[in-house]
């Protein structure tokens, strides 16, 4: 049984690699999905001949927990609108690490405080360290998670949530302390394995961790937010491996450090990316308490409104065009139109390019994903530093639902709550069209001084609608 359970386990691991490089392009990623769903599958029914071995199996109480996670988890994920995903990926992150700390509280109860051991939790130090760094990073991930859920959804008020980044030295301060009293917790629960310790403690280090989650995401700013997404998903993965640990199961270690692995390797890559320490994210926020730049609505002087006849001239006279992508047009899913737009005026000998930022949208890749369903080519998709140079020798750049990622306050404007975050040089542009459905502010919810500048104008209206408009424009030419 052993020898069939390994081998079961090989399969399941070679899947959840293949399922992962599956996962790098949209075409191949629906597959990917399944095959790694298929290794999770083969991991879980290896597991279940292993532990029979040892113990008795509820079957009903499984089947009870596969029902209750089928009957929660599918409905919301089939009826999830695409601009919603980023959210309910936050929350699924933070069920999973709320798991762990469950399983670690569970060892707890079961092992008596960890004071009676059976055969099957040796090696016991793997027990007791893995459960309770299970339980402490675990607690974190998941009301940290479920912060980021209600920020994604923006369901926080702007003001409540203003108030909260401005007081991020505070909770920087109260996180050092519940770190230290979670550590200390869980480092008298070790040291005690073999007496046992009362029930109480394994809790206060649960709460301790929880409130620390809460008080590590409520301060972010809105730029520092696909950082800290990210880093929570890395939370999860290592928490699950430690609780894998703790339970002596190869495949939760596997699985766990595989999108512990990914997920700190995509923190790292984000924070290059928005010039940032993950340190200094996760102790303090995007310009702390900085209140430049100024709330939508500010007074930043007139915008000038365009209509889709003139937009439509001026790119079709131009020798290059950047597109930037944001929210706006996974909103509106204008990608396919886009591209419809951009073919049009490649037709007509203008070269077209589209300017990627790292946290356009609300999720890493978001454009990449869209504008890859549309069939953008590759080579078309600029990163950000590939592309900032081109702007200031670029006749049109075309916003398209585009906001914080082209805010040039964050460049130019010291008290900025954005300044310091690395952007698309849009203002340097010859000329610039906007579309926007109004004046309303991105995700970090500040004015954006591009908007009002001369050869800035705005192309009102949903992003699909306009383009579609600038389309038929375009062919009458
Ligand atoms: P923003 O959120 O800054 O702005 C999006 C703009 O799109 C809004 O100003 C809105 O204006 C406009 N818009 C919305 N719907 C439509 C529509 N149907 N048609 C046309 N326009 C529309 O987006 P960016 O992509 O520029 O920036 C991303 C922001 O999200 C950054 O602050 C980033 O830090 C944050 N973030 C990113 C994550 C990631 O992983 N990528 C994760 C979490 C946060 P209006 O309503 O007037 O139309």
């Amino acid at each position: 049984m052993t020898y069939l359970v390994n081998v079961l386990y090989i399969v399941a691991f070679a899947l959840f690699i293949l399922g992962l490089s599956g996962l790098t392009g949209p075409k191949t990623a629906v597959r990917g999905n399944w095959i790694a769903a298929t290794g999770m599958a083969i991991a879980v029914v290896a597991t279940l001949i292993k532990v029979r071995d040892t113990a008795t199996i509820n079957w009903i109480l499984i089947a009870a927990g596969l029902l209750i996670g089928v009957v929660l988890g599918v409905p919301p994920a089939k009826k999830t609108k695409m601009t919603a995903m980023p959210q309910l990926v936050a929350l699924f992150n933070g069920v999973g690490g709320g798991t762990v700390a469950l399983i670690a509280w569970s060892e707890f109860i079961e092992t008596d405080g960890f004071s009676v051991f059976k055969p099957e939790h040796e090696p016991t130090v793997a027990l007791v360290v893995g459960s309770l760094f299970a339980a402490i990073i675990g607690s974190v991930s998941f009301w940290g998670s479920l912060v980021a859920f209600l920020k994604l959804q923006e369901s926080i008020p702007k003001n409540v949530e203003k108030a909260l980044v401005r007081s991020a030295k505070l909770f920087q301060a109260a996180n050092i302390v519940l770190l230290i009293g979670a550590v200390a917790a869980a480092v008298f629960i070790g040291v005690n394995a073999g007496h046992g310790s009362p029930a109480w403690l394994i809790v206060l280090v649960l709460v301790l961790a929880g409130v620390m989650g809460l008080f590590v995401v409520f301060p972010i700013g809105g730029a520092d937010m696909p950082v800290v997404i990210s880093l929570l998903n890395a939370l999860t993965g290592l928490s699950a491996a430690a609780a894998g640990l703790a339970l002596n199961n190869t495949a939760m270690i596997v699985a766990g450090m595989i999108v512990g692995a990914s997920g700190s390797i995509l923190t790292n890559l984000m924070a290059v990316a928005m010039n940032r320490s993950i340190p200094a994210i996760v102790f303090g926020s995007f310009g702390g308490g900085a209140t430049g730049a100024g709330p939508a609505g500010g007074d930043q002087g007139t915008v000038k409104a365009t209509s889709a006849g003139d937009a439509a001239i001026q790119m079709a006279y131009a020798n290059q065009v950047i597109v930037v992508p944001g929210y706006g047009l996974a909103v509106a899913q204008a990608q396919h139109t886009v591209k419809e737009m951009a073919e049009i005026l490649e037709s007509k000998g203008v070269e077209v390019k589209y300017a990627i930022h790292p946290v356009a949208g609300r999720m890493p890749g978001h454009m990449n994903v869209l504008l890859a369903e549309a069939d953008v080519e590759y080579d078309a998709m600029k990163e950000m530093d590939d592309i900032n140079g081109e702007f200031a020798r670029t006749d049109v750049t075309l916003v398209i639902g585009a906001n914080d990622v082209t805010n040039p306050a964050a460049r130019n404007d010291p008290s900025s709550p954005i300044h310091g975050m690395p952007i698309l040089n849009v203002d340097q542009s010859r000329s610039v069209i906007v579309l926007k459905r109004g004046m309303s502010s991105g995700y970090a919810g500040i004015e954006n001084p591009l908007f009002f500048l001369e050869q800035t104008s705005m192309l009102f209206g949903d992003a699909k609608k306009s383009v579609s408009e600038v389309i038929e424009e375009l062919k009458a030419l």
